[in-house]
């Protein structure tokens, strides 16, 4: 009779039994388990992570109580900002750009220009909509 010769996903032991089996028992399941769900969580702390930095720059830009400030992108790149998150975006009809972080954000300038804000409630942008 053929047996699979299969190991525990989780310890690495040779699993007997049933084929479709992964692990050895329900400790090893359930460990398995666990663990995944802690790089899951481990996963989505580093992108809050990243979106908590991407807003402390924007913070530290704007700080001083002006609120929009023009910098070169290269600027906050230099800073350790990460492009790739975000926690909203949205593109108005002029085809202005908006990109936001928790309550600051920055709208695309030419030139790899960008002006950065604090998301006041009822900020109006003179060139909005
Ligand atoms: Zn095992």
């Amino acid at each position: 009779m053929y047996i699979e010769r299969k190991h525990c996903e989780y310890c690495g032991k040779m699993v007997h039994g049933r084929s479709d089996k992964k692990f050895c028992d329900d400790y090893c399941r359930s460990s398995f388990n666990n663990e995944r769900r802690v790089v899951d969580s481990k996963e989505m702390r580093n992108i809050i992570n990243t979106l908590k930095l991407n807003r402390n720059i924007l913070e530290s830009i704007v700080a001083g109580g002006i609120e929009k400030v023009r910098v070169p992108k290269e600027k906050l790149a230099r800073l350790g900002y990460n492009f790739k998150y975000h926690t909203q975006t949205n593109t108005n009809w002029k085809g202005n750009s908006y990109t936001y972080c928790f309550d600051y954000g920055f709208l695309r300038l030419e030139n790899d220009w960008l002006l950065v804000f604090r998301v006041i409630k009822d900020l109006n942008f003179d060139d909005e909509d």
